[in-house]
């Protein structure tokens, strides 16, 4: 299967959200390498395609297991003793076990063909399935992270990948258990791996490398510092990412044998600046919170993941309000939608809060409108992208939303993305357009049938029951 179709050199907007605002007849231009060359106003010049529904910046999907999207629905039966996110994990931890790499392609390549449908057109990969089922790697390091990319590469989505370190098994240096082998590399075999993966990446503007430490639990501070020092220039500018302070026992944890919690402990132990992204920060202390907002870190949400796992809520309103930056994302896959993200992002708020459209940075305006914005703008920063949305230079990546859809009638195009985040119909993507590739089409997605089908007999064929 080759790369999802040829790029387009124009499209014309009936109405764009671009970074200036809402504009009508908008003509973008994209360059040879899928970004935007230009954008103005124009009803008159010939363009390869006419979107004539409301056209917003592709949403990046800062957080990605691919893997993890074979047991969605297989960990919501309780079993006595096992209710909660550990018991969760030693599923998932079973389930990887069996995955080969040609398998984690047909799960990857279903996963973003989905998320293009829904509206995702990037993706950051936190990639720590590294090696064989036993812990021996395979003879090319990043055997596995290749099948991440190709299967981006056919689906038409753009992506970061981020390998990601794992090198112990608890804050006290234990060892890994068994079932994260797979996931083991000291610091001299995660270089080597980087390397390889810097490789497969260089010279492809749809692809792009990061850094990623699992967690504090399985990287110490200094590890991180000096593997990302070593790195050099095959990291310089790129994003670093973390999970951290997700659940209340690693907080626990990290005062018990750090003397202080998680967030402080990483801002006191590594120069945390605007490259970083704090996945989840669920559980946070005001003085935290001053970290993260002063810091210009981007948080990384997963509200479904996270209110499936029971994680808890990150109070986003207070990073909003301290012009913090935050993106959405997958995680765990029970959601492939950025518009389920962003409203469960807001009513969790709501819950907490006990009032309305929380997450708008000013006095007035469109709720659905600032949180699409806010993961816009962050997830761009979290894939290492310093523009975002809809002007020169971003990536070109437009998500059409069909606006003649019944239940738009009579809105505004503030008021349709309101409607869309928080009462619309199931799906109302029409058209994508991903680095200047139109990838869906009226609703569908080209290769969405062979992917599917390819998905459909893989999974039968794991016996995951
Ligand atoms: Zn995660």
């Amino acid at each position: 299967m080759r790369t999802s179709g040829s790029r387009l050199n124009s499209v014309r907007c009936a109405t764009a959200l671009t970074a200036s605002g809402w504009k009508n007849n908008c003509v973008i231009e994209f360059d040879a390498s899928g970004r935007i060359q230009s954008l103005r106003e124009d009803s008159q010049s010939d363009v390869d395609l006419i979107l004539k529904g409301t056209v917003i910046a592709g949403i990046p999907n800062l957080h990605s297991h691919a893997h993890q999207k074979v047991i969605t629905g297989l960990t919501e039966h309780r079993i006595a003793g096992q209710d909660d996110f550990w018991g969760w994990r030693e599923v998932m931890y079973r389930a990887n076990a069996r995955l080969d790499p040609e398998q984690l392609q047909t799960i990857a390549r279903y996963l973003y063909i989905d998320m293009l449908l829904k509206g995702y057109t990037s993706v950051a990969e936190f990639h720590y399935l590294h090696h064989q089922p036993d812990g021996t790697p395979y003879s090319d390091l990043s055997e596995m992270s290749a099948q991440l990319l190709q299967a981006a590469s056919e689906a038409g989505i753009a992506i970061t990948l981020l390998p990601v370190l794992y090198c112990r098994g608890g804050f006290k240096d234990e060892p890994v258990q068994d079932s994260q082998h797979r996931f083991f590399n000291d610091p001299e075999r995660y270089l080597a791996l980087l390397e390889s993966c810097h490789s497969l990446c260089a010279n492809n503007p749809d692809r792009s490398l990061g850094f990623a430490a699992h967690s504090l639990r399985a990287v110490s501070p200094s590890a991180m510092s000096s593997t990302i020092k070593a790195a050099g220039p095959m990291l310089e500018g790129a994003p670093i990412h973390i999970h951290v302070a997700e659940q209340m026992r690693e907080v626990n944890d990290c005062l018990e044998i750090n003397g202080a919690r998680p967030v402080a402990w990483l801002y006191d132990q590594c120069d945390v600046n605007d490259r970083w992204c704090l996945v989840h920060a669920t559980h946070v202390d005001p003085q935290e919170q001053t970290l993260l907002a002063q810091s210009q870190a981007i948080v990384g949400l997963c509200p479904t993941t996270e209110a499936n796992l029971g994680d808890g809520i990150f109070p986003a309103a207070e990073l909003m309000n301290s012009n913090g930056f935050l993106g959405v994302g997958s995680d765990s896959q029970v959601c492939t939608s950025p518009a389920e993200e962003l409203r469960l992002l807001e009513y969790s708020q709501r819950f907490s809060l006990q009032r309305r459209t929380v997450l708008v940075p000013d006095e007035a305006g469109s709720n659905g409108r600032a949180l699409i914005t806010a993961a816009i703008i962050g997830g761009n920063r979290a894939r290492g992208e310093s523009l975002a949305g809809l002007q020169p230079g971003a990536r070109g990546d437009l998500v059409e939303i069909g606006s003649d859809h019944v239940e738009f009638a009579g809105r505004s195009p503030d008021q349709i993305l309101d409607t869309w985040i928080f009462s619309g119909p199931d799906n109302p993507v029409q058209n994508v357009v991903a680095g200047g590739r139109h990838v869906v089409h009226d609703g569908i997605h080209p290769a969405m049938e062979s992917a599917s089908r390819a998905y459909r007999e893989m999974v039968n064929a794991l016996d995951l029951s």
